[in-house]
This record gives C-alpha cells, structure tokens and sequence, in this order.
C-alpha cells in the first residue's frame, strides 16, 4: 500500500431543508469541532429550497466577514442527495465530509473522522449506535443494509447514517455520475477501495419531523436499488423460468396419471388448462425479463457513468486527461 495522501483541507457539506430552529446551533457546533482539525476547512451549507428561513440564516452567516461558511442557494427543493452533489460541486477539500443539519449526527465527531480518514482510507462510513428512530424505520434500514452488502460485496452496516467522509477523488467520481436519482453512499462505495465503518452517537431530532414523509422515503429506497443494481429486472426471467417450469411439471404429471388412472381421471381438462396456463405465464414473464435485460442496458448506457477512474500513471507522461475517457 502506498503512503496516504496528505489530507490540507477539509470540506463539510451539510444539506439544509427547513432547519432554520437547529442551524444556529448547528452552526455554532461544526465550528467549535472544525477549530480542532489542524487542516484548513470549508463549511458549505446548501439550501434545498426551504420555504422557512434557513436561507435568510445560512446567507447572513456566509456574509460575516472571515466566516468560513459557504452558502449554496438551491431554487428549488431537489432532494437531499441532489443537494449533496451540489455542495460536492463547490467544495474544494481533500476530504468532504456529509452530515445532516438536524444534530442528529453529532458534529464532534468531525475530527475522528479526518484522523481515521488520514490513515489512508477512501470512503469513512459511520454505524449508528444505538440509533434514536421509530422501529419501523430501523427495521426498514436494517432490511436495506443487509440488500445492498449482498449487491456491492462491500460490509457496510449502516448506509442510511450520513456522517461520512469521502475523499477527493471519490468525490471527484461521483461528480462525473451524471445520472438524475442516486444516493451517495452506494455511489461512493462503487469507487472506493478501502473503506472502513465507525461506530457514532446518533441523537434523537431536536426540532420538527424527519423531512422524509411515506412516499419520499418509497422514492428514496427505489434511487437506492436502481442506484445500485439492475438485477430486480432478471428476476423478471428467474421468476419467469420457475413457473414455466412447474406448468411443464405438472403437464408431464398429468399426462402419466392419465395414462395411469384413465380418462374419468382428469376433471374434464381442467388441470390440464392450468398446466397451459402455468406455461403460458411463465412464458411471459420470461419475454418481461429479456426485455428488462436491455432496458438494464439501455438503463446504463443512459446513465453514462464513466467505465472506470485512473488513480495515478507512474512511469510515463500522462496522454491526456484519462478520467473522462468512456
Ligand atoms: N434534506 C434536504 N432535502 C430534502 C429532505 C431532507 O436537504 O428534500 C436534508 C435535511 O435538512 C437534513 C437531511 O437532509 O439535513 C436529512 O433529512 P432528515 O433528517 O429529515 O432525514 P432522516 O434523518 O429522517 O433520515
Ligand atoms: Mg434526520
């Protein structure tokens, strides 16, 4: 393993959406902890559309003279992930670090983060210790984690905290995605080769409700499979397949017993209309899968993520800017 690149600068990205009640304190508290880091740092808060006063809020704190904080005004709420990747767009660190502006992910943890990212790891991902939500919403994540570490191979137990930090060259990657509906961590960990997990206090939110309702919650863990995987589409043949071939089975069945048994046997063909029918389904579903398998293709090629990244040519001059060759 190479030496670690050094790490001069850090940048926070923080998506803001109605949180005027915690960004004084909020602002207040990622200060304290990013007086402790010994890089230079970037606060950027980006403001997805709020229609209360957190705009007003994070415009005055960018104004003050020597602040540190950059405000990003969006026209409009775009999601909480779109945001993210326009607060990617403005920061300039050689770590980004995510976190969300309701306090429940402690910004006191900023500097272990960077301390632990130092010793050379690409993405820092975080678990939430004894994480303060509904059960529903912890069994739900719970069912997701397990999804995605089958899919990505890569252990992570907790995508859903958002305290993380990521690299420059990650950040780098993710901002050449040019795909509409993502979510960060998955795309980070598709880049990154050395990841690492800690354990964090999750807090209980201090003012309003989670900003995700029942149906942006539905949208959010749709972004996450598509963003992932296109495999939900070959279960279409899988599916496909199984009940073709129970409706063969059971053809075969019933043409023993009839042999066996005699004509009386067979309740006027009606088991017989289910074997055709049973063979007829799965023929379908087999026809649904083979189309999703080039809409998968079409599905990727439409994204246009970038084949693959170039970390470093050693040993001769680079020809030319190899990231963006497809
Ligand atoms: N957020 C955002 N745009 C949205 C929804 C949420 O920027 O459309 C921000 C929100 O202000 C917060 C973070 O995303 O900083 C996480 O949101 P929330 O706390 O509501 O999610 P939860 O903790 O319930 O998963
Ligand atoms: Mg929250």
């Amino acid at each position: 393993m190479s030496q670690p690149q050094p790490i001069n600068k850090v940048s926070l990205v923080i998506p803001v959406f109605n949180e005027q009640e915690s960004l004084p304190a909020l602002l207040e508290r990622t200060g304290n902890a990013c007086k402790k880091l010994s890089q230079s740092y970037e606060i950027i808060l980006v403001d997805d559309g709020s229609s209360d006063d957190s705009a007003q809020l994070l415009t005055a704190a960018a104004e003050q003279p020597g602040s540190a904080i950059i405000a990003v005004l969006l026209n409009r709420n775009y999601g909480q992930h779109s945001a993210i990747m326009a607060g990617f767009n403005q920061a300039s660190g050689d770590l980004v670090i995510t976190l969300d502006a309701d306090l429940q992910n402690p910004p006191e943890e900023i500097p272990r983060l960077v301390e632990i990212a130092e010793q050379g790891y690409d993405v820092v991902g975080t678990v939430r210790a004894d994480r303060q939500d509904s059960w529903f919403r912890k069994t739900a994540s719970r069912l997701i984690n397990l999804m995605i570490q089958r899919a990505t191979g890569k252990s992570m137990g907790d995508y859903g905290c958002m305290l993380r930090a990521y690299r420059r060259h990650i950040v780098e990657a993710m901002l050449h995605c040019h795909e509409r509906s993502t979510f960060i961590p998955i795309l980070a960990n598709t880049f990154a080769r050395r990841t690492i997990e800690i354990e964090v206090r999750h807090a209980e939110r201090a003012f309003g409700d989670s900003k995700y309702g029942f149906m942006k919650l539905i949208n959010l863990m749709y972004d996450l499979l598509t963003c992932l995987t296109t495999a939900p589409l070959r279960l279409l043949s899988v599916v496909g397949s199984v009940i073709a071939l129970l409706g063969f089975v059971l053809a075969l069945l019933l043409i023993i017993l009839r042999l066996a048994l005699g004509a009386e046997w067979a309740e006027d063909g009606v088991f017989t209309l289910f074997a055709v029918l049973f063979s007829f389904i799965g023929a379908q579903f087999v026809a649904m899968g083979l189309l999703g398998e080039y809409i998968g293709r079409i599905y990727h090629d439409v994204r246009a993520r970038p084949r693959y990244f170039v970390q470093k040519v050693i040993g001769s001059q680079p020809i030319a800017d190899s990231q963006e060759k497809q």
